[in-house]
């Protein structure tokens, strides 16, 4: 398994092509804008050295019995669930942010369990395939973007319906050696610091649109891939200092790309879908189950530390003892134990699948995605309630260290009187860095949207059984 270090030092092996601020990047490893999402995503990698999160972090693999990290394993049980929520809660209470490398582990499971079920349905030879792939993912313990969401187009209409037909990822090309594919993916948590994307349809797909049931991985540095990278609020700070970052070392969010797939080639032995249409519902409903599972664990970490960073602002404000403040701060810890509590349940319910590999309890999951819709923006509002209206209108670090403004601003920026003025700042531009913009927005949309969960919960609530239960205490006779 790679260290930290190790893992940055094999982002400098890649040819990856970046486009931001209308530049090319040349070299993103240490580029202000891109480090700290390294940073994060290195995370991952040093704490699986770590005695204590050995048993979270590390694993055995049920292929090659090696121990390999967790984001690389295919879950073997429902414990096994539950751990990856426990890794995701500690991985994020260190970063405080988003550490990327769940959605290509994610992307994986969805992957191993609908290959076999679609190997042994259609007597085709793809999940052989991919466990050849998977070996080399945790042989190399690889980081892996999960490739999912197309720019879509016009949403009333099916992807062989757009005007333009590269709105959805497509297979242009069929040769003896591999496939060609077009299109681009968004949204891209992770991408310009993973090494394999793994390519997924986004949609259930019918007969005619057969040449977008496709599933492969590609190397983030494929001739014919680029990645342009997306704002994030305050992104600019990152190139001037480090206060007013709020989080400098790890970032606000994952650090999202759109990837543009220019004719792509990809030999057969890397693609595990194509054409076959019938099985792009079930791959897209398990990759996003698992990845909405996550959610009440790296959301619940990066709580853990709001809720701390608003503790603290609350005393340093002098109100700490105040009932309201209290039953806020008692509100917080409610609503993000909430989310952790779903995030095991849908764990705990989890079944074998088939292939033998675990799934989540997808009801489960889609509730708990669903209160984080909501939990993560009222956390938010009572952080700013509490920590004060200063986190919008603090003057900037440079005027901070001014010879001629930064005194008086020492002066009145001053909270209680045995806590340092610049103590308070740093408190307050963490909390203003993890409770706006991106943040927010990732909450929400991360993990698909809130409709999505609706559709899910609604279509996995099993009504027929609950009008069976409400007849039979009412009286009424048996229906067909
Ligand atoms: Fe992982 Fe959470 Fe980031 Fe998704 S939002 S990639 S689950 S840390
Ligand atoms: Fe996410």
């Amino acid at each position: 398994m790679m260290t930290g270090t190790e893992y940055i030092e094999s982002l400098r092996q890649l040819k990856t092509e970046i486009y931001a601020f209308g530049e090319k990047i040349t070299n993103f490893v240490d580029h202000p804008l891109f480090r700290p999402h390294i940073n994060a995503a290195a995370v991952t990698y040093d704490m699986a050295h770590e005695p204590e999160f050995e048993d979270l972090i590390t694993v055995k693999s049920h292929l090659t019995g090696k121990k390999i990290s967790r984001f690389t394993h295919i879950h073997q049980s429902s414990e096994d669930l539950v751990k990856k929520i426990k890794m995701l809660r500690m991985i994020a209470q260190r970063t405080g942010t988003c550490f990327q490398r769940c959605v290509g582990f994610d992307g994986l499971n969805a992957l191993y369990t609908t290959t076999y079920e679609m190997d042994q349905a259609l007597g085709t030879n793809y999940h052989t395939r991919f466990v050849e792939f998977l070996k080399y993912v945790q042989e190399n313990d690889l980081m892996s973007a999960g490739s999912m969401t197309d720019p879509k187009g016009d949403r009333g209409l099916r992807p062989s319906q757009q005007a333009d037909p590269d709105m959805y990822v497509h297979v242009v090309k069929r040769t003896d050696e591999g496939i060609v594919i077009r299109g681009a993916k968004a949204h891209q948590t992770g991408i310009v610091n993973s090494h394999y994307m793994i390519i997924m349809p986004t949609v259930a797909l019918g007969e005619a649109d057969r040449d977008y049931a496709v599933a492969c991985a590609v190397p983030v540095d494929a001739p014919g891939v680029f990645h342009i990278f997306g704002r994030q609020t305050n992104d600019e700070r990152r190139l001037e200092g480090e206060i007013d970052t709020g989080n400098a070392r790890y970032a606000v969010v994952g650090g999202e790309a759109l990837t543009v797939l220019e004719d792509v080639f990809v030999p057969w032995d890397k693609v595990f879908m194509c054409g076959e249409n019938q099985y792009a519902g079930m791959l897209v409903e398990r990759f996003a189950c698992y990845h909405r599972q996550n959610y009440g664990g790296c959301k619940c970490g990066v709580s853990d530390v709001i809720i701390g960073a608003t503790t603290a602002m609350a005393e340093y404000n002098g109100v700490a003892k105040a009932s309201h403040i209290k039953d806020k701060i008692t509100e917080m810890v409610h609503l993000s134990e909430t989310m952790y509590c779903c995030s095991i349940a849908c764990s705990a319910e989890g079944g074998k699948t088939p292939s033998g590999a675990y799934f989540v309890n997808p009801l489960l999951a889609n509730v708990l995605k669903q209160n984080v819709t909501r939990h993560i923006y009222e956390i938010c509002r009572l952080a700013h309630d509490i920590a004060g209206g200063f986190i919008a209108t603090l003057p900037s670090e440079k005027d901070f260290k001014d010879a001629k403004t930064g005194p008086y601003l020492e002066k009145y920026f001053r909270g209680v009187s045995d806590v340092p003025t610049e103590y308070r700042v740093r408190m307050a531009r963490l909390v203003e860095n993890m409770t706006g913009g991106t943040a927010l927005a990732e909450s929400m949309h991360g993990a698909g949207s809130p409709q999505a969960q609706r559709v899910m919960i609604m279509r996995q609530s099993n009504m027929e059984h609950k009008k069976r239960l409400a007849r039979r205490l009412a009286g009424i006779p048996e229906q067909d």
